[in-house]
């Protein structure tokens, strides 16, 4: 195979970045914007050993999942990956992927996997918009979404993933840049003071908090720009309750500095997940996609089956949202999260839904849990829920989990990946996984969140394993200790 040349092939899978996968002889090639079904021509770009990349020429003939994409920018566009695929049949790829992962990495050949619950309606469902400002050639200012894997930027006048009024504020904002001739900053030189814009809504309030990301202090004539704003949503069922500068002056990819300034209103806007109270502001960590939260959180409550008196820890809680969602069925919830920040938020949180049987840990949790099951011996800990960033749990928290022997552990996973493997070591440690819920949190892109129940398997069966292994090795009663402790 050669760079440039064209073969006609069939697209028989596709990766979780959205990237159609077909065969050319022994070759596997990937091409962005084709669907599992379709018949593409396309022209080989990048070659590597066994597989290359090629770009979309034209669909031969299209799949039974081909449909046309909502959004005009859908395909240079980075925040979409599958917007040309008919959203039943994502949903089903999405469950496919995590069956895949789940037996590939996991060796889980025979586990219930439901059907990934998708949206009634998967449009608009975005509560925030981190918005990266440029020049165009002309040298008029632009503002949209970074195209896939670089920092060019897509021009994007409504983002459909996002509120209608979301675009009204980012034409208020360049209206104010072009008048004002306020300086767009520049990547390469890191000269200019505009960065980005953060637009967040609570849906639930209706209120808008927005954050211009500076290369500097001050925003010139910030007060007509909150007027302005306040004009374009006034059609809108929101209403601008933060305005706040974020200076950040560091060349790089992080977005916000911890520095952020408040020029109109409290700080803080609210937003509600069922019936829990958030307080969110400009740093703080929440859910982009508040409906499939929602219905995310519920499973894992559901799953955890609490009557009242159990004691729960929440790993990686974050600003404790599901904690705070446990804590009410609960006797008591344990949270360990490693941001600071988002620990004062967990206990503001807190008090703002008066639950009091909640208590927060500030550390890692392959630390903090371990730590803890050492100094409190003799408590016993009934479900331990537990929701890590995309690289799964460390080892050494999976190890204590285990120890710690909770009737059921509830995993949320990000990464169907990381998760499977994560399941392989729980279930070797004595958990049989009972139930695997796919939930599409992020339509038309190739993410997919999932929620696993786990229960112990009875601990008769564990009783006579190490009866058994003692008697085998003969061992005194201080080293079968040790061992049992081990095992
Ligand atoms: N459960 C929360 C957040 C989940 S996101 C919610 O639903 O809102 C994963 C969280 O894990 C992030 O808040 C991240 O800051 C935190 N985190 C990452 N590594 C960690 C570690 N080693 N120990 C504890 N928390 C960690």
């Amino acid at each position: 195979m050669q760079k440039d040349e064209i073969y006609t092939i069939t697209i028989t899978d596709q990766t979780t970045e959205g990237e159609g996968i077909g065969h050319a002889g022994s070759f596997a090639l990937f091409v962005k914007d084709t669907v599992i079904g379709d018949t593409v021509e396309c022209r080989v770009m990048k070659l590597k050993k066994s597989y290359g990349y090629a770009k979309l020429l034209r669909v031969v003939s299209p799949s039974k999942d081909r449909i046309e994409a909502r959004c005009p920018h859908a395909r240079p566009c980075g925040g979409c990956q599958i917007q040309e695929m008919d959203y039943a049949a994502a949903l089903q790829f999405k469950t496919k992927k995590v069956k895949e992962a789940l037996l590939r990495i996991g060796g889980f050949g025979n586990v219930p996997i439901r059907d990934c619950i998708g949206m009634t309606d998967p449009w608009r469902y975005r509560n925030k918009a981190l918005v990266p400002f440029g020049r165009d050639r002309d040298g008029r200012v632009t503002a949209g979404f970074f195209a896939g894997r670089t920092h060019t930027i897509i021009e994007t006048d409504d983002c459909l993933l996002s509120p209608p009024e979301f675009s009204m504020i980012i034409s208020a904002v360049k209206e104010h840049l072009e008048r004002f001739r306020i300086p767009v900053y520049d990547e390469t030189s890191h000269e200019g003071l505009f960065r980005h814009l953060l637009i967040r809504k609570g849906f639930s309030t209706g209120e808008i908090l927005i954050a211009a990301v500076l290369n500097g202090e001050t925003l010139p004539e910030s007060e007509r720009l909150i007027a302005s704003i306040q004009a374009v949503l006034q059609p809108f069922s929101a209403r601008l309750a933060v305005f706040a500068v974020n200076v950040n002056k560091t060349p790089g990819n992080v977005v916000l500095s911890p520095d952020t300034r408040v020029l109109y209103g409290p700080g803080t806007i609210e937003d509600r997940i069922g019936s829990i109270r958030f307080r969110i502001s400009p740093n703080s960590f929440f859910q982009v996609n508040p409906v499939m939260t929602e219905i995310l959180y519920g499973k894992a409550l559901e799953f955890a089956r609490l009557t009242g008196k159990e004691t729960v820890w929440d790993l990686y809680s974050g600003i404790g949202s599901i904690s705070l969602f446990l804590a009410k069925k609960a006797g008591k919830v344990y949270g360990v999260e490693v941001i600071p920040q988002a620990i004062e938020d967990a206990n503001e949180n807190a008090r703002l839904n008066g639950i009091t049987n909640a208590s927060f840990f500030a550390g890692r949790a392959e630390e903090v849990l371990p730590e803890w099951a050492e100094t409190n011996p003799s408590e016993q800990i009934d479900v331990i829920v537990t929701d890590p960033p995309r690289e799964g749990c460390d080892r050494k928290c999976l190890d204590t989990m285990l120890r710690l022997s909770p009737e059921r552990i509830v995993y949320v996973s990000c990464n169907p990946a990381t998760l499977a493997r994560d399941l392989r070591i729980l279930s070797d440690g004595g958990y049989r996984i009972e139930e695997v819920q796919p939930v599409d949190m992020f339509p038309w892109t190739g993410h997919c969140e999932s929620c696993v129940l786990l229960s112990k398997i009875a601990a008769a069966k564990h009783h006579i394993y190490v009866t058994v292994t003692m008697d085998e090795l003969d061992l005194t009663s201080a080293e079968a200790k040790a061992t049992y402790q081990e095992i």
